[in-house]
This record gives structure tokens, sequence and C-alpha cells, in this order.
């Protein structure tokens, strides 16, 4: 599986939070660029529990039925499970202890000014009671990607900050103590963000403007069906607006025939061309992309043992990864009291 040459790999470490299926925004955002990254680089993908229990600490049951339903979407769009590490965070304390010892890096003023923490505070109408462990999960996110040494990071544009706060605290740890720990680079994709079937800025699971990776083609169809459109695009012959549309946007995301797919919004522009021809369309392009998938996510979600035990070792293996880097942080911060040689 995990050849010796793997050694001299990149890494990737990336990751979701099991807070409910994923969606055709993590695929384009990030799910393609690991799929396509996954045998140059030593893949790592982490599925982010614990700090999905920053805000759903009252529901855990719903964050453990969703590990196996994110774990399912992770097989279906091809994660190549002789390839790709994956883990459950929880059972991995190493990077909670790693945690510990950032949350002594950074400031709370600073952690403060975090635009998509802030963002997701007035989201979810925390107000003044925002949960500690939310308002630092970014700290917890740079353990998450130091603890398996990571050089690269696929993630939408939302994680952008994160990763300047790892790369900060990264270089914080390396000239305090000692440089144990590797500074990452983000890759975003081509579509760092997807817009949401109400024309919403982002799709996310808990707006409920998503289309999931595992929805029937008929739950698809009604979702494209009714999607948002230019709202003075009321009968075929006006003007439309083709910028904002997220008819388009998912176009300009997943249709691969680009000639004609401008050609399509010079005929919305100009007038002529109904919602209900062009959300046809876009059905078509849709189900070109989803129907294997589904057809995986199906066939894996037969076996629900050997996806648990895909997840056992991936852990195993990841903890042991997260254990090394731990052992030299504590190194580097001399803090190892028991290792050899006990006068130390
Ligand atoms: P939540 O509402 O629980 O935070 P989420 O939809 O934001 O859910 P995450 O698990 O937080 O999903 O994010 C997983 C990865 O997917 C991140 O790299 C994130 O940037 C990316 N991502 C999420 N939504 C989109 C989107 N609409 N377009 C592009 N990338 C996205
Ligand atoms: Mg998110």
């Amino acid at each position: 599986m995990h050849s010796t040459q793997n050694v001299t790999k990149k890494r990737i470490l990336t990751g979701d939070r099991p807070t409910s299926p994923l969606h055709i925004g993590h695929l384009v955002g990030s799910l393609q660029n690991r799929v396509a990254l996954q045998h140059s680089y030593e893949t790592f993908v982490l599925l982010a529990d614990v700090q999905a229990m920053t805000d759903n600490f009252a529901d855990p049951q719903k964050v453990r039925q969703n590990v196996y339903e994110v774990m399912l979407d992770y097989l279906a769009v091809g994660l190549d499970p002789s390839a790709v590490t994956f883990m459950i965070q929880s059972q991995i304390p190493e990077i909670a202890e790693l945690t510990v010892f950032f949350l002594n890096l950074v400031t709370v003023s600073h952690l403060r000014q975090n635009p998509t923490v802030k963002a997701e505070i007035a989201q979810k109408g925390f107000g003044q009671s925002v949960p500690a462990g939310f308002f630092v999960y970014p700290v917890s996110q740079a353990a998450d990607i130091t603890a398996f040494g990571a050089h690269l990071v696929p993630v939408g544009d939302d994680q952008l900050p994160m990763i300047e706060q790892t790369r900060e605290i990264v270089r914080r740890f390396n000239s305090l103590y000692a440089p144990v720990l590797t500074e990452p680079k983000e890759l975003l994709s081509a579509v760092p963000r997807l817009m949401g079937l109400d024309g919403e800025a982002k799709m996310s699971k808990s707006l409920g403007n998503a289309i999931f990776l595992g929805d029937s083609a008929d739950k698809v169809a009604q979702k494209v069906m009714g999607m948002y459109t230019d709202p003075h695009h009321l009968r075929a012959s006006d003007q439309g607006r083709v910028e904002g549309n997220p008819v388009f946007a998912y176009l300009d995301a997943f249709d691969p025939d680009k000639a004609a797919l401008e050609a399509m919004k010079e005929h919305y522009r100009r007038g002529g061309l109904g919602d209900v021809k062009v959300k046809k369309h876009l059905l078509e392009v849709l189900e070109g992309v989803l129907a294997p998938i589904r057809a995986r996510r199906a066939e894996y979600a037969q076996d629900r043992g050997a996806v648990q035990q895909l997840l056992r070792q991936g852990t195993a293996r990841g903890r042991a990864e997260a254990a090394q880097t731990m052992q030299e942080a504590r190194q580097a911060m001399g803090l190892d009291y028991f290792s050899e040689p006990a006068d130390r």
C-alpha cells in the first residue's frame, strides 16, 4: 500500500467537517483536486469530527453518522483507498495535544479578526455566546495540517485565512523552539467557491442550498428546476443576466463544452432563451457528473464493514504520523522529560 518511495513524496492534508454529506461545491472546490493529486502526493484526508463538534456539540449522533456519509462520498468521487489515508480526527488525540501548545502562539484579538470565523459567527447567530471551542477552531486546524507535515492543502477560498493562520503559527513555533514544523500552502481550484441554488455566495451544507453527491436523479431534477436565476428574466424573450446567475455558474463549473456554453450565454443575454431550456441542459450536464458518483456511492454503502476497516487502518496510520510530529514538537520545546538519555 504505502511503498517506501512515498517517503520522498510531498504531502497533502485536507478534510471536511462531518456535519452532512458532501455537495457539488465540495466536488469542484476541493475533492477533484484531491483525486487529481492523490498519486503524486502522499495524501491524508481528515474527517474533522472534533471540529464539527465545536458547533454541533449538542448533537454528537449527527456528527457520528456523517463520518460514514462523508467517507462514502470520498470513495464515490474516486479517492483511492490504496493511495489515501482516511482518518477520524477524534481518534488521534495528538492533534488535540498540539492544539493546546499552538493556542499560546496566537492572540485572542488576532483570532477575532478571522473573516471566515466572523462570518460564520454571524451566520450561526452566536452573538456574544460563541463557544470557545468554535472560536479557536482555526488553531486546531493548524494542528491538523502540521501534525501530518502537509505541504499542500486543497481547499475552497473560505479556508484561506486558516492556512495563513497555520503558516503564522508554524513560523512562530519554529523560531521560538526549533524548526520541526512544515509551512503549508493552499491549493485553490478553478472554482474556489460555488454559489448556492438560491444565488447565495456559498453553497453550504447548513444553508439548505446544496445539491448533494448522493442525491437521487429525481431530487437533483427537482432542485435544478427550482433554482434561482435572473429575477428580471421573466419571459424567454427578455434579456437575461449571466453574472450572479447560479445556473450559469454551475455550467461554468461542470459543462465541458465551453464553446457551446459561450454561445448559450450570448443567446441568454440577447433574449429568446428560456430558463427551462437552460436548466434542462444543466440537468443533463450534472447527471453526467453525478450518475457514476451516485452508483459508486450505492455500491460502497453495501459494504459498511469494508468502509469501517479503511477508516480503522487509516486512522491508525495517521495516528503514528501525528505521534511522531508530537514527539518532535515536545523535543523542540524541551518538554520530552522521559526520552533517553534520562539525565538530560
Ligand atoms: P459547514 O457548513 O459544516 O462548515 P461546509 O459546506 O463549509 O460545511 P466544510 O466541511 O466546512 O464544508 O468544508 C470542506 C471543504 O470544502 C473546505 O475546503 C471548503 O473550502 C470547501 N467548500 C465548502 N463549500 C464550498 C463551496 N460552496 N465551493 C467551494 N468549496 C467549498
Ligand atoms: Mg465550512
